[in-house]
């Protein structure tokens, strides 16, 4: 017979699908150890494994079926059709699950039809416990204890009140010592499964250490399922009693009280030195003020859920005092069964000592975070000073604003869990959204207006070009407008004239010669006047350069600062230039000399006018030439 101790991590028994996870908190609230936890940017809650106690309140209660628990329907089915020697311990509970069969004996049956060849009542092992509770808690040594029966009140100790660990009675629970029992009385190889409704037996069962005797689980509902695939029924099986030892007054654990009852003893206000409870808020009440003082002075006896028959494996229907009935009747049944001495014969073959389990601490308690830390995220979430924080209205799955604001500290959950924040947020969403819609809006009008702006500059300037252009044209003279690179931006087609048969031939493929370096086409003199034109933002004019067998005439003038020059460029060897020149050069002769020839008149009297005349005779051949 072993004697163990709970060390090992118990595998992943249940979780969370993502895509089925609403995100309602409903399992948030529920939980009793704030083992399900929200990170922010992730769009489901996750069970944390390690904080978790298996009672499978969350897997009640989410409304999408999001949180599903591992099954081992397909692991029992594989082994009994394998031809492996099964046996089945069955919880006393069943009887409060199968109202629609009529005798028990008939499900004992229904259960071996299904291959198993060993159909085991967990009652007696119940009796077993009950007695070794009995026995400790009536040889007081000054140390009050915790019963031993329900895995998730023992899980629950371990990590959340692991100072009490040693508090609790060193047995392991029913199920495991009845697999014991069966073990003990079957050896060889052989599969234990054991049916119930309580997920934290998986705890027991799934140890990492591989160490537990049960193999496998089935809850009620997957046992169900398993008579419909193997298509047994009531009708189609015979009575069939239980494989010994039988149990007694065992069959009443499944509810509150119903171990010790088992061994005897009652809850008397007066003299009982236990205290019995169940269901999750009173267990964890009753724990807490166990933990904080000694003068409850009495040992616990405590279930998480309303008793088994209450527990997460099984059928959703039924109702709680309805099941109370069943059980009863059934253990009034079965406590017949085997007579006293007999039992108590079975009993005593079975040492107490031979199942004792040592519990160790396995603590998760999360470091308090500052008091500076809880405040700012109370302020985060639109908690003043004045607020309550120790009440809240629960929609985050936290009974107080404070707890939540912790649990967001401990990194369990996340701000926008909280209805106020996230409306909150979202109004303020709204408000910037408005704003910014605004800010678009005239952004939008301001681009339109820029564009139509641009448009008509374009336009404009377009505009402009054709008329410069067509100007430039009808000069008679070779203009040209270059750039502060001296590229042409325009010329007229006297520039191109002048310049001869490689300018023409360019003007063929860029008209107007546009973006063409006026140095590959003027002489290095000429370029000189206009570097000399750009840098100084001076004029040059009427600059004679010999280009070629041509003597050309060329005016360079600064247009805008820096950067546009124009110049006007004229071949002096064409007659309609030769003749403007010397138009111009007689009427600066008049001008200037026009004192000069005053004192000549004044000296030669009429002669003065005579020349005068002779020059204007000049100027007006030259223009009747036209
Ligand atoms: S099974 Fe129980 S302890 Fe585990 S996450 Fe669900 S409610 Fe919490
Ligand atoms: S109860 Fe929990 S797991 Fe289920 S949908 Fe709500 S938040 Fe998700």
């Amino acid at each position: 017979m072993s004697v163990s101790t709970d060390t090992g991590k118990p595998s992943k028994i249940i979780w969370v699908e993502p895509e089925d996870c609403i995100l309602c908190y409903a399992c948030v609230r529920e939980c009793p150890v704030r083992a399900i936890e929200v990170r922010p940017n992730v769009d489901h809650v996750s069970i944390l494994n390690d904080r978790c106690i298996a009672c499978g309140s969350c897997y009640t209660i989410c409304p999408t079926r999001a949180i599903r628990i591992s099954s081992d329907l397909e692991q029992v089915r594989l082994d009994l059709e394998s031809g492996k020697t099964c046996y089945a311990i069955i919880d006393p509970s069943i009887s409060a699950e199968f109202p629609d069969i009529t005798d028990y004996r008939n499900f004992v049956g229904m259960i071996r039809a299904l291959g198993f060849k060993g159909v085991f009542d967990m009652s007696f092992a119940v009796d077993l416990s009950a007695q070794a509770h009995a026995d400790i808690f009536t040889d007081f040594r000054g140390k009050y204890r915790i019963s031993a029966k329900c895995p998730s009140v023992i899980s629950f100790i371990r990590k959340y009140y692991p100072e009490l660990t040693d508090n609790l009675v060193p047995m392991p629970i029913p199920a495991i010592i009845m697999a014991e029992i069966i073990r003990k009385k079957n050896p060889g190889d052989s599969m234990v499964t054991l049916i119930n409704p309580c997920l934290a037996s998986r705890l027991d069962i799934r140890r990492a250490d591989a160490t537990s005797p049960v193999d496998t689980q089935l809850t009620f509902p997957e046992l169900r399922e398993l008579f419909t695939l193997k298509k047994i029924s009531e009708n189609s099986v015979e009575f069939s009693e239980f494989d010994p030892p039988n149990g007694r007054t065992g069959s009443l654990f499944p509810m509150s009280a119903g171990l010790m009852q088992a061994a005897g003893q009652f809850e008397n206000l007066l003299d009982s030195n236990f205290l019995s409870e169940e269901g999750r808020q009173n267990m964890l009440e009753a724990v807490d003020e166990f933990a904080k003082t000694y003068d409850i002075r009495k040992h616990l006896d405590l279930f998480y859920c309303e008793g088994c028959i209450m527990g997460p494996g099984m059928s959703a229907t039924g109702h709680k005092f309805r099941r109370m009935t069943l059980v009863t009747e059934y253990a009034r049944k079965r406590t017949g069964i085997t007579g006293k001495d007999e039992w108590t014969r079975e009993i005593n073959s079975f040492p107490l000592a031979d199942f004792t389990r040592t519990y160790t601490p396995d603590s998760q308690i999360l470091p308090e975070p500052d008091e500076s830390e809880i405040n700012d995220i109370l302020s985060l979430i639109g908690k003043t000073g004045n607020d309550d924080i120790d009440r809240g209205c629960q929609a985050c799955g936290y009974r107080s604003c404070r707890d939540f604001a912790v649990s967001v500290a401990q990194g369990l959950a996340k701000a926008e869990m909280c209805h106020l924040y996230g409306t909150k947020n979202r109004q303020e969403y709204i408000r910037s959204l408005k704003t910014s819609n605004d800010q678009l809006a005239k952004a939008q009008k301001a681009l339109q207006e820029s564009e139509k702006l641009a448009r008509e500059e374009k336009e404009m300037t377009r505009e402009y070009s054709e008329t410069l252009s067509a100007l430039l044209q009808k000069i008679p003279s070779g203009v040209v407008i270059v750039n502060e690179n001296l590229r042409i931006i325009q010329s007229n087609s006297t520039f191109i004239e002048i310049l001869g048969e490689e300018a023409k031939t360019i003007d063929e493929v860029i008209p107007g010669l546009k973006g063409a370096d006026l140095k590959t086409l003027l002489p290095p003199q000429m370029i000189n006047l206009f570097s000399h034109a750009l840098q100084h933002n001076q004029e040059v004019l009427h600059k004679d350069i010999q280009m070629e067998n041509r003597m050309l005439n060329l005016s360079v003038f600064p247009i805008k600062k820096g950067n546009t020059l124009g110049a006007i460029l004229r071949d002096l060897s064409l007659p309609e230039v030769q003749k403007e020149e010397v138009i111009k050069k007689v009427t600066e002769v008049i001008d200037k000399n026009l004192e000069m020839v005053q004192k000549i008149g004044f000296l030669l009297g009429e002669g003065a006018s005579d020349t005068e005349k002779m020059l204007n005779s000049i100027i007006k051949y030259y223009r009747s030439e036209d």
